[in-house]
């Protein structure tokens, strides 16, 4: 069997981008998807992602958003792709559902520049919004969203420039460790590596005859809805979270007349790895609970559906990714369960687990990542 010195095992987000980071370093790695990344199976499609900074959950997760930021422009020079825009990020939410104060609180000490806006306020600045005094805002001017495939197709290419080899539509079926390396096993060959990465997304579940993760892969659908006025275009309509007695929701402005796309972070069906998944309206929900939410707070933008996408989470308990080594196997690497909000920090999580790989310090408080919290709990 080929040796090399690591292998990724799942190139989407995460895998790709630590592939590019450990080729850029001179390592030459071995990085192998069941499809061609970027695709429509995982949890990357359906451009784009929100990125921001001011983020709940504390400091490690602002101090890597603005990592993150900074690796997102460096990847924009090096491939001359547009990949983030800054579009600014609204989130709104009912003052009983959810309290902005803690997050300002760590944003700000981070120097990410927030504000705190009442409904009235709100409504005034973004016209197409319409809240009511029972909500409250925070708004990042620079925060905006990152288009996810182009940014993985990106990585793809200064990956391979970089020297890595990539193995698609290969299947992994296997991953075997012990003190003196790691074996992957496809349908058709073994490989072999002093350590291995696992960046499997919603597929954790398959490799669990090797380390059962609490990972929920949950299905996801986003619609895009035509607007009624310019006023939800890129470039003057911001990206939006939105919380309250309805869910929580998240969304984009209409980019070239795509119309305005939502999707809701809460709820969802459980996946499985290798059954099928449902279509888009397969459930009445699937339209009417992003449509209902429209209706709530940006009337204007609840028109016709021009657009749909289905596409998974992978849940863990406490929505805190997991990024460890195995309990059983230091020379294997984990990072998963990004629960539906892990794409903005693809590109820091690449070098996060770079780093790991090469035994130096991540820079980042991890504790929140470890496997660790769920046996304590
Ligand atoms: P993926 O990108 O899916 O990569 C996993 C890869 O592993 C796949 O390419 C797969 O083919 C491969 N693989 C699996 N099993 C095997 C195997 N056995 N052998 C070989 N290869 C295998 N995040 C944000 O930051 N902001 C957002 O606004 C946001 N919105 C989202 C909206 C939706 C609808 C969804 C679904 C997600 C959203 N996310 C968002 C979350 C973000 O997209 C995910 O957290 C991130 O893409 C997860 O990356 P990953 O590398 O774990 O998974």
């Amino acid at each position: 069997s080929k040796s090399y010195d690591v292998i990724v095992v799942g190139a989407g987000s995460m895998g790709m981008s630590a592939g590019y980071e450990l080729a850029a370093r001179g390592a030459k790695p071995l990085l192998i998807d069941a499809f061609n990344p970027p695709h429509n199976m995982g949890s990357h499609h359906g451009e784009p992602r929100l990125i921001r900074h001011a983020y709940h959950g504390g400091d490690t997760y602002v101090k890597m958003a603005l990592r993150a930021d900074e690796k997102w422009l460096a990847l924009e020079r090096a491939t001359g792709e547009k990949l983030l825009e800054r579009s600014g990020v609204l989130n709104m939410a009912e003052t009983s559902f959810y309290d902005y104060k803690g997050r300002l609180g760590d944003a700000m000490r981070n120097g990410v520049q927030v504000e705190l806006l009442q409904a009235d306020e709100i409504n005034r600045r973004f016209p197409g919004i319409r809240l009511d005094d029972s909500f409250q805002g925070m708004y990042e001017p620079n925060a905006g969203y990152l288009y996810s495939e182009k940014c993985i197709a990106a990585y793809k290419q200064q990956a391979l420039l970089a020297g890595a080899e990539l193995l698609v539509d290969t299947f992994v079926t296997d991953i075997r460790a012990d003190e003196g390396g790691v074996t992957v096993y496809t349908r058709e060959e073994a490989y072999t590596a002093s350590q291995v990465v696992i960046t499997v997304g919603a597929w954790f579940h398959m490799l669990s005859n090797h380390v059962k993760l609490p990972i929920r892969a949950v299905r996801k659908v986003v619609g895009w809805f035509e607007t009624s006025s310019t006023a939800f275009d890129a470039g003057t309509f911001p990206g939006f979270t939105w919380g309250g007695a309805l869910g929580g929701y998240y969304g984009f402005p209409s980019i070239s007349g795509a119309g305005i796309k939502i999707g809701r972070h809460d709820t969802g069906v459980e996946w499985l790895p290798g059954e099928p998944i449902a279509p888009f309206g397969a459930y009445p929900e699937d339209e009417d609970d992003l449509r209902r939410a429209l209706h709530a707070f940006v009337p204007g933008a609840a028109g016709k559906l021009l657009q749909s996408a289905v596409c998974k989470y992978e849940f863990t308990p406490d929505e805190d990714f997991i990024i460890d080594a195995h309990p059983e196997h230091p020379n294997v690497l984990l990072a998963g369960g990004f629960s539906g909000h892990g794409f903005k920090f693809a590109s820091v999580i690449g070098e996060i687990l770079a780093n790991k790989l090469e035994k130096k310090q991540t820079g980042y408080d991890l504790r929140i990542f470890e496997l660790s919290r769920f046996s304590s709990q």
